[in-house]
């Protein structure tokens, strides 16, 4: 491909990266996950991440609003990044399988969240996130480097997690996983808030949950063709 082709395809390929984050960033709150410039989402790209603007109207946003950045803290674009770039860069930084991070100040998340509780096993979809539970982070300011450290220690292990007294944060391979598992996410603070007002929870046991872990290693579709993984092994 010549130069000139490749700086074409190359530019196309980021319009509709920054499309997609557009999407996503619009379906915060279209899914009631979100209100208003709460939460933020990012895409991981070849120099670092793209990331919405800070305080910005999710239905008014287009690609060109979006801020690229490195991993470590370098901005460019028309507006000021998310005040969280911070904990973005430091999931990026950590995880090196996070393709997309997704932040939201879901309702229930909240709630548990301003009770600092984890989530425990109180049903199998925890598991979901990863582990036998889904953490909540110690509490620290917005938007500083204190709660990115707390954020990915809470996520060692794990997709998501809550945030002390804020919500919730996810990643994934992908924007749309990252979404899916905020909703997840969301869904289960909501049905263990709702278990709480009547009583404790029965909890699984960790071989419960472990059996869980280990049927979600193969759980879901599968693209025609990619290897399947069986009892560790992977077939095709
Ligand atoms: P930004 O608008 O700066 O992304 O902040 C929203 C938010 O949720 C802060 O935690
Ligand atoms: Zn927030």
């Amino acid at each position: 491909m010549s130069p000139a082709r490749r700086r074409t395809a190359g530019a196309s390929g980021a319009a509709a990266l920054g499309a997609r984050v557009v999407a996503t960033a619009r379906a915060l709150n279209t899914s009631g996950l979100n209100r208003g410039t709460s939460g933020n989402v990012s895409v991981r790209t070849p120099t670092g991440f793209l990331v919405t603007p800070s305080g910005f109207p999710y239905d008014a946003m287009t690609p060109r609003d979006l801020v690229a950045m490195t991993l470590d803290g370098a901005a460019k674009g028309r507006h000021a990044p998310s005040t969280e770039w911070p904990f973005h860069a430091a999931v990026y930084r950590a995880r090196p399988e996070a393709g997309a991070v997704v932040h939201v100040h879901s309702e229930a998340a909240m709630a548990l969240a301003c009770l600092r509780r984890d989530v425990p096993a109180f049903h199998y979809m925890v598991a979901v996130a990863g582990g036998r539970t889904i953490r909540c982070a110690p509490y620290a300011t917005f938007g500083t480097e204190t709660l990115a450290a707390h954020a990915v220690a809470a996520l060692e292990g794990r997709k998501a997690c809550l945030l002390a007294n804020h919500g919730q944060l996810t990643l994934g391979p992908t924007l749309d996983a990252a979404l899916k598992l905020a909703v997840e996410v969301e869904s289960l603070c909501a049905t263990y808030l709702c278990a709480l007002t009547v009583g404790e929870p029965v909890l699984l046991s960790d071989a419960e949950m472990d059996e869980v872990l280990a049927k979600f290693a193969t759980y879901g579709v599968r693209t025609p063709g990619a290897p399947v993984r069986r009892r560790g092994r992977v077939r095709r």
